[in-house]
């Protein structure tokens, strides 16, 4: 079945749409085709969202978003084992079990533009007796030429403005065309949605993966928070562009915060047989993982889903992301 996408714009997602095992898997919701045509297997999203156990509870939404191969998958496989361990001490698990989730497709993984979610909707009791829904979504995008930018924009636009969480993941540093891309994604975000005098969007996490200054900026979220500041500093003898950027991009978000990740080391970057084993991801990464997935993920860290003030339900969700992709249908 994943064979038809080389058969241009014809897709089949029939295949997505049975689980004859029952396992949990990611589901592929939302395709850009090769005619940079958008869509979304409604089927798909409305069995998981709309699912007896879920449909009435507020969701709390968490995306990954960021270009290919830059390890988002791998996170993500680290988030589902912090979900599937009911946020435990010990959630990290066993050093020789290797990592299962977003990643089984391994290396033949196509490389679509896209949103994939987790088939499985977590139900989550958080600290004030409130039970949420947690909804895992994985983004990608290509942002390698015109053509497929413009479809990265709608796909990153659509996670935004659909997750009360959207986790930005790049490599090594905070660039200048994060940025840009950052406000080009949020804008087209923002001509979708009604206009209101609150933030459009929720929390924005910037993720750098492969942080190789820490003896400037330490790793974790305090070294992440000071060279954000730095980063998405105004100043007057700034180019005004690079002010605009700025600018919008506080307009956009109610928080905006950063995290610095280590290197994982060489095993996980270069070897093909790695299969996910703590044993062999270096202990300054394993030991960040053990902050930022509970920095993330913890029940009294989640926020429900809000648009334009209001509380939403994994019900409601479904309704927004159809109408969102309407507008980009034209
Ligand atoms: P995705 O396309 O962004 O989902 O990337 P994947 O999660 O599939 O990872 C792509 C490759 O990068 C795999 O070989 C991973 O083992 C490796 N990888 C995962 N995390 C990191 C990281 O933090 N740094 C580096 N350098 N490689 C990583
Ligand atoms: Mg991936």
């Amino acid at each position: 079945s994943w064979g038809s996408l080389s058969d241009k714009n014809v897709y089949d997602w029939s295949s997505e749409d049975e689980e004859p095992d029952g396992r949990a898997r990611p589901v592929q919701v939302l395709l850009v085709k090769d005619d940079h045509t958008f869509e979304l297997n409604e089927a798909a999203l409305s069995r998981i969202l709309l699912s007896e156990k879920v449909r009435e509870r507020e969701v709390v939404a968490i995306s990954v978003a960021g270009a290919f191969r830059k390890g988002k998958s791998f996170l993500m496989d680290f988030m589902l084992r912090y979900m599937y361990n009911h946020a435990s001490e010990d959630w990290l698990g066993d050093a020789n079990e290797p990592l299962t989730g977003f990643s089984w497709r391994g290396g033949s993984e196509r490389e679509t533009t896209g949103i994939q979610i987790w088939s499985e909707v977590f139900l989550v009791d958080k600290p004030d007796g409130r039970k949420v829904a947690v909804l895992l979504m994985d983004t990608q995008g290509t942002f390698d030429s015109q053509s497929t930018l413009r479809d990265s924009a709608t796909v990153f636009a659509l996670s935004t403005m659909i997750s009360s969480m959207q986790v930005y993941n790049i490599s090594q540093n905070i660039q200048e065309d994060d940025l840009q891309h950052l406000q080009l994604f949020t804008e087209y975000g923002r001509l979708a949605m009604e206009e209101t005098f609150l933030k459009p969007f929720q929390s924005m996490i910037f993720l750098v993966r492969d942080w190789s200054f820490p003896y400037e900026f330490p790793y974790g979220q305090e070294g992440g928070m000071k060279f954000l500041e730095k980063r998405l500093k105004i100043s007057e003898n700034q180019h005004e562009e690079l002010q605009n950027v700025r600018k919008h991009i506080h307009s956009c978000f109610t928080n905006i915060s950063c995290f610095l990740m280590p290197h994982p080391g060489l095993k996980v970057a270069t070897n093909p047989n790695f299969d996910g084993r703590l044993r062999e991801i270096d202990v300054e990464f394993t030991n960040n993982l053990k902050v930022l997935v509970p920095w993330l993920l913890s029940p009294r860290n989640i926020d429900v889903k809000e648009i334009n003030g209001s509380k939403i339900t994994c019900r409601g969700l479904v309704e927004y992301f159809k109408a969102y992709i309407k507008i980009y249908q034209g």
